[in-house]
């Protein structure tokens, strides 16, 4: 069913104490946000709209068609869109407020189990809780962690100095690879928290690269899972393996950030460049989402951002897309949270408009 490819779930944040009290948008019911803009205020309806007393169950009871139909084969991603601050780490991961590069493993641990956690330590909670009630013999489930910055894609499990940062491989068939990219074998719940926390340690220090601050990057944790699944008839009787990723992005801030003048030429340059490399990969994955739903479009942008390739078999095929489009209540964001929820509301269009997709793998 088409309108269920692309789902666009708003999550509004609760107003932080240094915020203007005064609002920018109103819920009026499940789907339906009121933006209050003077003088012309308007109506724009999405999937779900998950208000500021929402919680980290709430959102997460959002995302378990695409988890479900991870664990029956197919690929899923699920997406957090929005300016910085506006509660994309928050829902990804969970409770990460304290400074990150001061945190140790027993606080990064203590915010990746408890009741804040976000949709990645509970993804990985339930994936796992799942497969332990099959024979380990019929399945495989393997991590990796990376971060696109500046059109480089670098390892996060691997804590040295990545400079030029990883390539991109294109095989026959249109599979888009990433060759060096470490993959991590996993069995329980304990091994996936460690080496989630090792990924966690290298974003947060940067030790990935230099200059850097996360929320300029695109973080992307990969799952894959395999599976053998036996094929039987009368006359036939077979073993296959399938093979399905889920990818949970935590997208860079969407924010039109400006560029201070106290700062010096190599600085100004670095923002700006890290500027480019943001608003270009942000703008084409809603073109790409855009021609993935619209009928009348085969060509699938993937190739202009780094992003949007190594995403591509996520996003091309049958799976699910959900946007978790965080966004802050407050006044004083009202210019930025316009923008996103114009972002959320073209690719909502794309939708509702689109009938019978066809993907072709380009
Ligand atoms: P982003 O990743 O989009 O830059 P964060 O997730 O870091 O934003 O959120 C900014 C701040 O707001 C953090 O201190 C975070 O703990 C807090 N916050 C975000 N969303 C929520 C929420 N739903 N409930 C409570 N606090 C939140």
């Amino acid at each position: 069913e088409l309108k269920d490819k692309v789902s666009i779930i708003i999550r509004i944040r609760p107003t932080l104490t240094n915020e203007l009290q005064e609002q920018f948008i109103r819920q009026v019911d499940d789907s339906t946000l009121k933006i209050m803009r003077p003088g012309n205020s308007l109506h724009m309806k999405f999937n779900s709209i998950l208000p500021s007393a929402s919680n980290q169950d709430d959102v997460y009871s959002l995302t378990q068609e695409s988890i479900l139909s991870f664990l029956n084969g197919t690929n899923n991603t699920i997406f957090a869109y929005g300016q910085t601050g506006a509660g994309k780490t928050y829902t990804i991961l969970g409770d990460h407020s304290e400074n990150p590069s001061q945190l140790n493993n027993e606080k990064i641990l203590s915010y990746l189990q408890g009741q804040e956690r976000g949709i990645l330590p509970r993804s990985l909670y339930q994936i796992l809780s799942e497969l332990s009630k099959r024979d380990q013999e019929d399945y495989r489930l393997y991590i990796s962690f990376f971060e696109v910055y500046n059109e480089k894609i670098y390892d996060l499990f691997n804590g040295r100095d990545q400079k030029d940062g990883l390539e991109i491989r294109e095989s026959k068939n249109g599979d888009v690879q990433i060759p060096d990219l470490i993959t991590v074998e996993i069995q329980n719940i304990d091994q996936a928290l460690d080496i989630l926390m090792v990924g966690l340690r290298n974003r947060a220090t940067g030790s990935t690269m230099a200059n850097s601050k996360s929320s300029r990057s695109h973080s992307i944790f990969q799952i894959l899972l395999q599976q053998k699944i036996k094929i039987k008839n009368e006359t036939y009787e077979d073993e296959i393996v399938i093979e399905s990723i889920l990818r949970i992005v935590d997208l860079a801030g969407s924010e039109k950030f400006k560029i201070p003048h106290d700062i010096s030429i190599e600085e100004k340059q670095t923002r700006i460049d890290e500027l480019t490399c943001i608003n270009g990969s942000l703008s084409t994955l809603g073109h790409c989402i855009s021609a993935l739903i619209d009928k009348n479009r085969t060509h699938i942008p993937f190739r202009n951002s780094k992003l949007t390739r190594v995403l591509s078999d996520s996003l091309s095929g049958n799976g699910k897309i959900t946007f978790i489009v965080c966004i802050s209540p407050s006044m004083s964001s009202s210019s930025e949270t316009f923008s996103t929820l114009q972002f959320a509301n073209r690719a909502k269009r794309a939708v509702l408009d689109g009938r019978n997709l066809r993907v072709e793998k380009m």
